[in-house]
């Protein structure tokens, strides 16, 4: 049996645009063949520049967007009753803020996916929920309060809370720290490889922060304009990454030590907007190492290991 908990095969998601008031469209690749599996018990981490297509990804797979074609797996089989699936997989938001209702308390809002969803009653819906938000470090005494009432790093850990109170097998965490401050987004980042530990959780993390990242992940797989370039394991992308737009974004995260600093690499131009995607290797306007053949053709897959491939011409040649 496989060991994969999500398998993700062939992933379009596409967003049509009105040209004009004439009529026509034209049509975004938001996600653009993507295909990825996600193993049981690990941390896959998605990492890539805003507007690349990870959170887009992340809601494909929370079935909150529909894709144009593809196919996603969780347990081997085509998702068919929502209900079910929201029971196994759980997602957290960048803001916490705005996933959790105003208006209702602390206690009110980790209650009602088990009042919905389970025929426990009060006083053990009251015990689950005591034990999930003493988990993440908060008192029961919260359970009192509203949302207003906490700091942004209280509000991610009662949106955590809340994710766990299913018992989900997988959690997907889009960007769950970068609206925190730096001293908070440490305590969460540990705070969230604990639970795995705890439940045995595998998670989908998504990231613009590669230093985050490298704490957390197992497995990395990078993204550029709707597209994964690289994956690997996570030392196999810090030691040797392989293609030019990972060495950029690696070069640009701070190091402790000042002897390790890599020179930073400084692409060309912005990020091409998703309406003028290039042809050939989306990433020829920006490379510092293009060739004729990228701005013509697009590359596929070149395996490094059982693990790491990338998509470049670079290493069209190489022994594999
Ligand atoms: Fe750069 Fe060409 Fe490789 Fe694309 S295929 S990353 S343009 S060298």
């Amino acid at each position: 049996m496989s060991d994969n908990l999500l398998e993700i095969k062939n992933l379009d998601v596409v967003y049509r645009l009105q040209k004009s008031v004439l009529g026509g469209e034209s049509l975004v690749y938001a996600v653009n063949d993507v295909s990825l599996d996600v193993k049981k018990g690990e941390i896959l981490a998605i990492a890539g520049e805003s507007g690349c297509g990870k959170s887009t990804l992340a809601k494909t797979v929370m079935k909150l967007i529909t894709p144009e074609c593809g196919e996603i797996l969780f347990e081997g089989e085509n998702i068919k009753n929502l209900k079910d699936f929201y029971k196994k997989v759980q997602i957290i938001f960048q803001n916490p803020y705005s996933s959790l209702n105003p208006k209702m308390k602390i206690g009110e809002i980790l209650s009602e996916p088990l009042v919905i969803n389970t025929n426990l009653n009060k006083p053990e819906i009251q015990k689950i929920i005591e034990e999930k938000i003493q988990k993440v470090g908060l008192e029961k005494s919260v359970l009192e309060l509203y949302p207003h009432e906490f700091s942004g790093g209280q509000r991610q850990r009662i949106a955590i809370a809340r994710s766990l109170i299913l018992s989900p097998e997988f959690i997907i965490a889009d960007e769950p720290v970068s609206a925190l401050d730096v001293s908070i987004q440490a305590q969460i980042i540990n705070l969230l490889k604990q639970l795995k530990d705890d439940f045995n959780l595998t998670f989908l993390f998504i990231s613009h922060d590669l230093s985050v990242i490298k704490y957390i992940s197992d497995r990395i797989a990078v993204m550029y304009l709707g597209e994964i370039v690289e994956i690997g394991l996570t030392e196999e992308i810090f030691n040797s990454p392989k293609h030019p737009y990972t060495k950029a974004l690696l070069s640009a995260v701070p190091e402790l030590n000042p002897q390790n600093e890599k020179e930073r690499i400084q692409l060309a131009g912005e990020l091409p907007s998703p309406e003028n995607i290039p042809q050939g290797c989306k990433f020829h306007t920006r490379c510092p190492y293009v060739m004729d053949i990228c701005k013509s053709k697009h590359p596929e897959n070149i395996k490094f290991s059982d693990n790491h491939c990338c998509k470049c011409f670079l290493y069209e040649n190489s022994v594999v």
